[in-house]
């Protein structure tokens, strides 16, 4: 069964993490990547439900979202072949990869293609306006990928954008999530009592 207290620890300790350093984007990347460090180490935790694959496109499922809207975290799946429009974020960023392999490609700020790298199970990216926020994500292996992503607002409801790889051209987007339900953190019945 999925040990939905490591997700409840997780969404508590970013709580305290945006109540003290909510307006330091730095702190929050720095402190925020340790954090999801931990959480993609431990891949015991994420329902079934919220790490199905599409054939048709990625998934985007919101796992929590802050009353306040200070962040969200989300789960990205990912077949072969699965990839991202180029897009924007207009928010800072964390993205950690827990199965399989994804591929980052940067934009600059006027569209040029910059590096590319892959991120591997364990590892955590970060994109901002202010660290790069233009890219291109997709699945770099040969199976099911699945990254878990935390975003300094409700990043299904933030107004951003997609550019159209010939003209750069931008176009105004929600993404809005794939799932109407999101897991119940606060059913602590079934665990284990405390010692
Ligand atoms: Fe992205």
């Amino acid at each position: 069964m999925a040990n939905l207290a490591r997700l409840r620890q997780y969404v508590q300790d970013m709580t305290h993490l945006v109540e003290r350093h909510g307006g330091d984007e730095p702190r929050m990347l720095d402190e925020g990547a340790r954090l999801l460090y931990d959480l993609v180490a431990h891949d015991d935790w994420l329902p079934p439900e919220f790490a199905a694959p599409a054939k048709e496109s990625y998934r985007q499922y919101l796992l929590y979202c802050d009353p306040l809207e200070r962040f969200s975290v989300v789960s990205f799946v990912w077949m072969p072949g699965h990839r991202t429009p180029i897009h924007d974020h207009t928010v800072w960023g964390l993205v950690g990869v827990m199965r399989g392999m994804e591929r980052c490609e940067e934009y600059s700020p006027a569209l040029e293609k910059m590096n590319a790298h892959e991120v591997k199970p364990g590892e955590v990216d970060r994109v901002s306006p202010r660290v790069g926020d233009i890219h291109v994500v997709s699945n770099a292996g040969t199976r099911t990928a699945v990254s878990i992503h935390v975003y300094g607002a409700n990043i299904g409801a933030v107004r951003r954008h997609t550019f159209d790889p010939a003209t750069g051209a931008p176009k105004t987007f929600v993404s809005g999530y794939h799932n109407a339900t999101v897991p119940n953190l606060w059913d602590r019945s079934k665990e284990p009592a405390p010692a």
